[in-house]
């Protein structure tokens, strides 16, 4: 579905993704990861088309992703801002996609009670962003995706922000979400656990390189070099 290769991206002088290649195809679950600063959101915000590439391909369906408009695109993110609009309700917040597809008024509230009640954010719906915890507002934020049914989701580091028991609690409805719904999802963390039980594919990046695509078990049992098993945690 998703082909990139030999991508390139630099912030004016600095090189921070270097000839990236990776295929993801329908239903694939990657997980991304690496340390602070790699390029892990900067490949996603490419992928998603917010930022240009310096040079390389990078193609959906076999189509270029500037040439996509984004509905064409269809892919829902969530940031690892948030990006909630601080002017509009919780409520209005979850909706906005849905609004934007003319989805009718009956759909949208069955569709914002159950990400809501599946994200314990019910009580939140009427308030705004502002008067929010970081917590709340990044599952609000996760609510706001998962209302879509976008052919790929880009999530960046969705959870990095919950508690330990709700964050078990969101991998599991992630992964449960996936398999039910045959979705593409590219997802970002630096949480190793996350990537070794989520992931149908994990690459590794450093420094904007890619250092080793493989399933989790090929990853852990035969890591492509010393950074990935440090980093990855296997044994050396
Ligand atoms: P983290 O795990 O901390 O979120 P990351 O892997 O997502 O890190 P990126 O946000 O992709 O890292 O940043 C990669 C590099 O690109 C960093 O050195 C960052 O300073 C630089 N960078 C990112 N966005 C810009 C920008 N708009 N202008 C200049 N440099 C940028
Ligand atoms: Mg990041």
């Amino acid at each position: 579905a998703l082909n990139i290769k030999n991508l390139n991206k630099s912030f004016g002088e600095t090189h921070v993704l270097k000839d990236v290649s990776v295929s993801i195809n329908k239903g694939d679950f990657l997980v991304l990861v690496g340390p602070s600063g790699c390029g892990k959101s900067t490949l996603l915000n490419c992928i998603a088309g917010l930022e240009e590439i310096s040079s390389g391909i990078l193609e959906i369906s076999g189509r270029d992703v500037v040439a996509l408009s984004p509905r064409e695109r269809d892919i829902a993110m969530v940031f690892q801002s948030y990006a909630l609009y601080p002017t509009m309700s919780i409520r209005e917040n979850i909706e906005f996609g849905m609004k934007i597809r003319s989805v009718p008024k009956e759909e949208i509230n069955t569709q914002v009670l159950r990400v809501a009640t599946l994200l314990q954010i019910e009580h939140l719906l009427d308030r705004r962003p502002g008067q929010l915890s970081g917590g709340q507002r990044q599952r609000v934020a996760m609510g706001r995706a998962l209302v879509r049914e976008p052919a790929l989701f880009l999530f960046d580091e969705p959870l990095s922000n919950l508690d330990a028991k709700l964050r078990m609690e969101m991998r599991a409805e992630i992964k449960q979400m996936h398999a039910k719904t045959g979705t593409t999802i590219v997802y970002v963390t630096h949480d190793q656990i996350e990537a070794m039980t989520m992931a149908t594919n994990i690459v590794v990046m450093k420094d904007g390189v890619i250092q080793q695509v493989g399933t989790p078990d090929e990853i852990y049992r035969h890591p492509a070099n010393t950074f990935v098993a440090d980093f990855m945690g296997a044994p050396p």
